[in-house]
């Protein structure tokens, strides 16, 4: 914490601390699963507000250009044999890593939606407004052994806004990035475009760029337990066949993964990938998680299709498995604490929340730059909307 409480009003009286009261500990928030084991909380059913798309020069368009389609390869008893290290690095694009985007996409939707919300007046100034992935982080704190996070926090007009902020750690990984891990990466991207077309009942052309810039981002409303939330997340295609045509329960998520042999590895996936791959798409309600299993040629041998709502079934009867009213209890408490954290409105004051492996939650209060992410464009849009009350006139004007 910065200096709170440890300046003096000039010609304040000093008053002593009573003999029996103990300095006042930095509020934290643990992290173990045995305490937040309850009964599942209430999860709103995600509604889709709205979408938007970033292009090849990561360019911001408030529609869904970017939106591809499913188009898996027909099932005629064959194999799929997608070559995912086709085209690296030559026809490979990917997303400048150092440009830091905060919420600036988000709050640029939401600047041009605000107006037009649902929820009646005021919903907006009770809502958590983040990126889909900042709460995936959270949900899965409880079982997370290896990466920590930091979440800076800010409150304006009443709003709260939770942005991600790169640990010292994790961009020290990102850096020195191993060149068979940047490979998979873009094994991933490349899944996508095997898996995808860019319209509707064609068939996917694998043999372009793949360019990490391009997205497309759904905008949700929900609410977890007392906590309204307006978040986004990039969704990886929709599916033109899917039982209802309404986002989100069109959407499909696609992932990669190591061909497994032992039932061993089938259990390590259960406990440790499937977790993420639910967090992910269980938040926006993504009903169904396909994956492409590769082998160690980088070919995609085999699909499987995950309903989001059967994951849990692999790990319900495993004592190392995972448990969703675990990750969705902590992070409620996590909304809560923050809540009760951020206090004050004002876009200037953050307060980072930092989590590493093994403690608990801590936080700390910063200024301005480097932790302010509200940008002035919007906070001075916003702030327009609803002028505060004119000053009133002092005798001497
Ligand atoms: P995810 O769930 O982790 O994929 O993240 P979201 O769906 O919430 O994505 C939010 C925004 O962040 C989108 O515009 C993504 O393109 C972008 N994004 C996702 N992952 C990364 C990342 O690792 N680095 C950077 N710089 N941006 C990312
Ligand atoms: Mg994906």
């Amino acid at each position: 914490m910065e200096s709170r409480g440890t300046k003096r009003e000039a010609g304040k009286i000093e008053v002593a601390e009573p003999r029996n009261k103990l300095p006042r500990p930095a509020p934290s928030l643990p992290i173990d699963p045995a305490l937040y084991s309850g009964p599942f909380p209430f999860y709103r059913r995600p509604s889709e507000l709205g979408c938007f798309s970033l292009d090849a020069q990561r360019q911001y368009h408030g529609d869904a250009r970017a939106l591809r389609y499913y188009s898996p390869p027909p099932t005629n008893g064959q194999s799929p044999n997608f070559d995912l290290r086709d085209g690296y690095p030559d026809r490979y694009q990917p997303r400048d890593e150092e440009v830091q985007e905060r919420l600036d996409h988000l709050l640029r939707w939401l600047l041009e939606h605000r107006g037009q919300l649902e929820g009646g007046p005021g919903w907006l100034a009770g809502a958590i407004v983040t990126w889909r992935g900042h709460l995936t982080k959270l949900l899965t704190t409880p079982y997370e052994r290896q990466e920590g996070w930091q979440l800076a926090a800010s409150r304006f007009r009443g709003t709260l806004y939770l942005s991600e902020v790169e640990t010292p750690a994790a961009r020290v990984q990102r850096l020195t990035r191993p060149p068979l891990l940047r490979e998979l990466m873009y094994m991933g991207y490349k899944f996508e475009q095997y898996m995808c077309a860019d319209k509707p009942g064609v068939s996917p052309d694998p043999s372009g760029e793949v360019n990490t810039n391009v997205a497309f981002c759904s905008v949700l409303r929900s609410r977890l337990g007392n906590h309204p939330l307006l978040f986004s997340g990039e969704v990886d295609c929709t599916d033109p066949q899917a039982p209802s045509t309404q986002p989100p329960t069109c959407y499909v998520e696609l992932k990669t993964s190591k061909e497994m042999h032992s039932p061993g590895q089938w259990k390590s996936f259960y406990r440790h990938k499937l977790l993420k791959w639910w967090a992910q798409s269980f938040l926006p309600g993504v009903p169904n998680v396909v994956a492409g299993f590769r082998n160690p040629e980088g070919f995609v041998c085999s699909l499987k299709t995950f309903p989001t709502m059967e994951m849990f079934e692999y790990v319900r009867n495993d004592r190392d498995g995972w448990n969703p009213s675990v990750c969705m209890n902590f992070c409620a408490a996590f909304l809560s604490f923050a809540q009760n954290t951020v206090v004050q409105d004002d876009p200037r004051l953050v307060y980072l929340f930092s989590w590493e492996p093994g403690g608990p939650v801590t936080v700390s209060e910063h200024r301005d730059a480097p932790h302010a992410f509200l940008p002035p464009w919007y906070v001075e849009a916003v702030t327009q909307d609803l002028p505060s009350p004119p000053k009133t006139p002092s005798p001497k004007d």
